[in-house]
């Protein structure tokens, strides 16, 4: 069963807040950019991991996105799987062209057939968070659960080279496709020795309470402040900034579409950077000229009013 499940990454939806309403010359512009596509690559090779260990979800207990608490540092797992004799550190990686394992070095390169370019070598990264996830194991006394991990590499056309000992990288690292397999695999020799079995679901359950949002503050994080961005309805027509106020909704001056709830995202948006607004910013941010307007909308958006701050915020789940 999978027990959690992946959402669109916290940071990468703030930077895809805060990208359109960027003026085109921000010289921080081509940074968020650049940032928001690793992040969405990244996001759309542990969609497509996610869709092969899909095959494991009547026999396993499955947990995407694992973000997790031990010893003062947080560790992160794309995918746990927790079979019924061991525990499965998945790893996603979303690279274009052919890379390159250098077991001796412990780097990785990857081509595109022109330039080559240097990464963090994934094993490295599956080690240290098997690391992570053996202390936090034993801090709750589940120390005799085995780890294992696999390196899965997300699009099927990726060329996987190496250089140096190609049976180690070739147990550890595989096309998403075979990762099912390889789980199963191992999980079947387990059970063929006769090793005791371990209450997968039970552990899958207790991870996901213990798990954490993995969240970047966008705007801190880039120095940028509130008078950089650009106010303004966003039109979910032609993506033109600032909506005109017609009776009950929106218009776009630009592809003429009419909404009545065109709001909606901007508010959400800006409340997923900072938390809450005032009405003082959701007029500036709708552009709105009328302070009883802005309270109207406020309220109907679900918000609740805070005193203290004289803001409005999110209704606590
Ligand atoms: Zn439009």
């Amino acid at each position: 069963m999978r027990i959690k499940f992946r959402i669109i990454p916290l940071p990468l939806q703030k930077y895809d807040a805060v990208i359109p309403r960027m003026p085109p010359q921000f010289p921080k512009l081509p940074e968020l950019k650049e940032n928001a596509k690793k992040l969405s690559s990244g996001y759309s090779g542990e969609l497509k991991v996610d869709y092969h260990l899909g095959m494991l979800v009547n026999s396993y207990t499955i947990l995407d996105d694992v973000y997790l608490h031990i010893h003062g540092s947080n560790f992160q797992i794309d995918s746990l799987v927790v079979t019924n004799h061991a525990i499965f550190i998945v790893e996603a990686k979303n690279y274009k062209g052919t890379i390159t394992f250098d077991t001796v070095l412990k780097q990785l390169i990857r081509s595109d057939g022109k330039i080559e370019s240097g990464f963090e070598y994934p094993i490295t990264q599956v080690e240290n968070q098997t690391y992570h996830l053996r202390n936090w194991l034993q801090h709750h006394n589940l120390s005799h659960i085995p780890i294992f991990y696999v390196v899965a590499i997300a699009d099927p056309e990726t060329v996987i080279k190496v250089d140096g000992n190609r049976e180690e990288i070739g147990k550890v690292v595989a096309h998403a496709a075979r990762i099912p397999k390889m789980i199963r695999d191992k999980d079947d020799a387990f059970a063929q020795a006769g090793k005791p079995k371990i209450e997968d679901y039970k552990i899958g359950k207790l991870i996901l309470r213990e798990c954490r949002d993995f969240d970047i503050n966008v705007m801190r994080h880039h120095e940028i402040t509130r008078e950089d961005l650009l106010p303004g309805v966003i039109c979910s027509g032609c993506g033109m900034r600032g909506m005109k106020r017609i009776h009950g909704g929106w218009l776009c001056k630009k592809c003429r579409q009419k909404s009545h709830n065109a709001h909606r995202n901007d508010l959400a948006n800006y409340l997923l950077l900072y938390g809450s607004i005032t009405n003082k910013e959701c007029m500036w941010l709708l552009g709105l000229t009328s302070r009883s307007t802005a309270t109207r909308i406020l309220q109907k958006s679900g918000l609740v009013y805070v005193k203290e701050c004289k803001c409005w915020t999110k209704r606590r789940k």
